[in-house]
């Protein structure tokens, strides 16, 4: 960081992110993820909260271990126990950082802490010392600080500073602020603090009023120069920051909002695809910048204005964010070598054996479809992507449906590498494939949600099917696609089941 108008990007997807209800990843997702944000340029990774679980701990060190160039950063309360995990998760990375907090506004502090002003503020004081004897770098947020009296947030945040803190975040952990409350309550801190101009002042904006990045960029214009931010702007109830809303903001509108970021926006929609495909967590069709509709022109006098000058109604290019221009259709002579570049054009890159693999069902999909588009290789990919090193696989399915009952399933699952077939009825085809994989791997899941897509238009389409399994208060989602709607239905619930079973084994070891 250079210049005063560079902004720091601090992703925490694997964090904040992880913590929204189903979006659970495993440990090889996490290393996948960020390696992908290391490349895009993102400036600091939260990459956990490293005393919340084992899991938690070893995915934090391995990605520590793994960074080159940026601050791996682990998240802790302000316990003891909690910071000497925190520390011992993040040391291995060059750039290692503790990010601590405690909450700091009354209800807070009387409800969730049961904890007085002055033990609190002892609290931040203790836990910043102990976190800057360990590392060099410590950011401390004050939680649910917009809803925090000002004299004692002023108070708790002087005393993190000349405790050695480098970052301050100021979340507004509900989502309850607006642009301008949230600018003028960074303005006021920095103005009110003395030595504000000693530390990195951050937002950290959820998205409860639709405001999340509204009110982040309010706080850089007042000073902040970290935005807080998540991919998708995933995370709890209605989310965080989105990372490449807030990105593009400052890339387009540059003549007004004069501060760069240096993220690579071109792999903005790739990290989109890989964020949705691990969590299960479908792209809304309309959303800003990584929408599968944010570049679609539909009326006819739109259309017609793009043909003549593309300026008359886009406002940023779709290469500038990754998404290719042309969609060259493929079909069942395209080889081998036209299908790699395809894969590297839509942001995949494939080891030999991954591409060897993505091929054959590439080839499989195009004896059962004309014209393989864009969307189809997307979802082929990802589908082959989501299935790698998990317990339970698919491998093949027969299944009776029609009016003239009864709608049998027989599926073939490998569960922990053993090859188990099972026969099953149902009420209808869909319960009887469901009824199989429960006799074959029995668990307290019940299904949620159950939601078909087609990946591109015409009868031989694609099936997207999602599934949310819920129990015992988790949730997971689930997502797959294939030209047969029961064999995606069935592939989609075997990733949710994944997903399921691996949070559930987590809380167990929690
Ligand atoms: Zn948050």
């Amino acid at each position: 960081m250079s210049d005063n108008s560079d902004i720091i990007i601090f992703d925490t997807t694997m964090r904040d992110g992880e913590q929204s209800p189903g979006a659970s990843m495993t440990h090889n997702e996490k290393l996948a993820l960020g390696e992908l944000l290391e490349a895009m340029g993102v400036h600091v990774i939260e990459a956990g909260f490293p005393a919340a679980s084992q899991g938690d701990f070893e995915a934090v060190s391995e990605i520590a271990r793994r960074s080159k160039t940026a601050t791996i950063c682990g998240l802790a309360r302000s316990t003891p126990g909690d910071i000497e995990r925190c520390a011992a998760a993040v040391r291995h990375a060059a750039k290692p950082r503790i990010h601590t907090f405690i909450s700091t506004s009354p209800v807070h502090m009387k409800h969730k802490l049961k904890m007085g002003a002055n033990a609190v503020l002892e609290a931040v004081g203790r836990s910043v010392a102990q976190a800057r004897n360990l590392v060099p770098d410590v950011e401390w947020s004050p939680e649910d600080a917009t809803r925090t009296e000002f004299d004692f947030l002023c108070k708790c945040i002087d005393a993190a500073i000349t405790s050695g803190a480098t970052t301050i975040n100021i979340p507004d952990t509900v989502g309850y602020s607006h642009p301008e409350e949230y600018g003028n309550l960074i303005r006021s801190l920095r103005e009110a603090i003395p030595d504000s101009d000693k530390v990195i002042w951050s937002t950290h904006c959820h998205n409860d009023l639709g405001l999340a990045v509204a009110n982040s960029i309010a706080g850089v214009q007042a000073g902040a120069r970290q935005v807080e931010c998540t991919i998708n702007g995933l995370g709890e109830r209605a989310g965080n920051a989105a990372l490449e809303e807030v990105v593009m903001a400052f890339n387009v509108r540059r003549d007004g909002l004069p501060f760069q970021t240096g993220i690579d926006t071109t792999r903005l929609s790739t990290a989109s695809h890989m964020v949705s495909r691990i969590t299960g967590f479908p792209v809304q069709f309309n959303k800003a910048i990584v929408g599968k509709n944010a570049f679609a022109h539909e009326s006819g006098i739109h259309q017609d204005g793009m043909l003549k000058n593309a300026e008359t109604y886009e406002i940023m290019k779709p290469e500038d964010v990754g998404v290719s221009k042309t969609s060259l259709v493929m079909g069942k002579h395209s080889g081998r070598h036209a299908f790699r570049d395809k894969l590297e054009s839509l942001g995949y890159e494939l080891d030999q054996e991954a591409l060897n693999e993505a091929f054959k069902r590439f080839k499989d999909l195009a004896d059962k479809k004309k014209h393989v588009f864009d969307d189809d290789l997307i979802a082929l990919v990802d589908d082959q992507l989501s299935a790698v090193g998990e317990r339970i696989s698919f491998e093949s399915l027969r299944v009776v449906a029609g009016s003239q009952g009864p709608q049998t399933a027989d599926i073939v699952l490998v569960v922990d590498g053993e090859r188990q077939e099972v026969v099953r009825e149902g009420n209808g085809p869909v319960d009887a494939v469901f009824n199989a994989i429960k006799a074959i791997v029995p668990h307290g899941g019940k299904l949620d949600l159950f939601q078909v897509h087609a990946v591109t238009g015409g009868t031989d389409a694609q099936a997207e099917v999602s599934v949310r399994l819920k129990g015992e208060g988790i949730m997971a989602m689930g997502r797959s696609s294939d030209p047969d709607t029961l064999v995606a239905s069935a592939k989609a619930y075997i990733h949710a089941l994944n997903k399921l079973e691996a949070r559930r084994l987590k809380r167990m070891a929690a």
